[in-house]
């Protein structure tokens, strides 16, 4: 029986149910070879699942809880072929993540150089496609983002809402469309008055090309952004630059250029309001 326990042990696939955040510190490995004969009172029967630390995975006797077939993590820049987790190692600090069964990761210890830890989490819910419905991810025990997430007419993911919620008690909440485009943005006070509201309206071309957006807040137009193509390549490509168009509180409207990457162009008007 207890041979049949082990051998499932060593062939049992590699969930991760446990993290021993021990053994990080200067402690040797007492890792008992079963053929010494010293103060071995039985055979170890190897725990199915790894366990592991910063450094590396090994297994657990379930009945004496001592570690087994230790080994150092196999890759020190991602996941670990063995076990799975990625322990990413930078000037004496490391971050351990812990992924699920999509590929995407769920908790995060984070190793000081000091060896004190703190632990990020992720919930996620998934469509039936395998795409992320919505995610929760926490700063210990507090949550400090959260998003909703849609998919596309290709199949791919994007995320339709998002809140992030400041240590200060303000709160940012932003929704976008499925080009990834800002629809709406949201700033929260901490007594939870709206500092800003802004809305967002496109206008697209030939090719979906974006040609102009406008930025309301309330029903009062802010800016206005044109896309004016300097050139159009035959398959739609091009190169343009941006013409931005602020309405001041005062009446008075700016107008400024930039070019693709936003960087500002030379032309900036000062216009009085009409
Ligand atoms: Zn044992
Ligand atoms: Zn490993």
């Amino acid at each position: 029986m207890k041979l049949f326990k082990k051998l499932l042990g060593v062939t049992g696939v590699c969930l991760l149910t446990a993290v021993v955040l021990a053994g990080c510190g200067g402690d040797t490995d007492k890792n008992t070879k079963e053929t010494e004969n010293e103060s071995v009172a039985h055979e170890h029967t190897v725990g199915a699942d790894w366990v592991v630390d910063k450094d590396s995975h090994f297994k657990l006797c379930t009945e004496c809880n001592e570690k087994t077939e230790v080994e150092a993590h196999d890759s020190e820049t991602g996941k670990c072929s063995v076990c799975g987790v990625a322990a990413i190692k930078k000037d004496g600090a490391c971050d351990l993540y812990f992924y699920d069964d999509n590929g995407n990761w769920i908790k995060c210890i984070h190793y000081a150089a000091d060896g004190s830890t703190t632990e990020d989490k992720n919930e996620y819910e998934y469509f039936e496609d395998g795409n992320i419905k919505t995610i929760k991810m926490y700063k210990g025990d507090r949550l400090a983002y959260e998003a909703e997430y849609g998919v596309d007419t290709d199949g791919y993911n994007y995320e339709a809402k998002s809140t992030q919620y400041n240590e200060d008690g303000t709160k940012y909440v932003c929704e976008s469309d499925s080009k990834g485009d800002l629809m709406k943005e949201t700033m929260y006070k901490a007594d939870g008055s709206i500092e800003y509201d802004y809305r967002m309206e496109y206008t697209y071309g030939d090719n979906a090309k974006k040609m102009n957006e406008k930025k309301f807040s309330g029903d009062k137009l802010i800016q206005e952004i044109k896309y004016i193509p300097l050139f159009v390549d035959s398959w739609g490509g091009g190169s343009y630059k941006l013409e931005v168009t602020t309405y001041n509180d005062d009446g008075t409207t700016t107008v400024e250029y930039f070019n693709e990457n936003g960087e500002p162009l030379e032309d900036t008007d000062e216009t009085a309001a009409a």
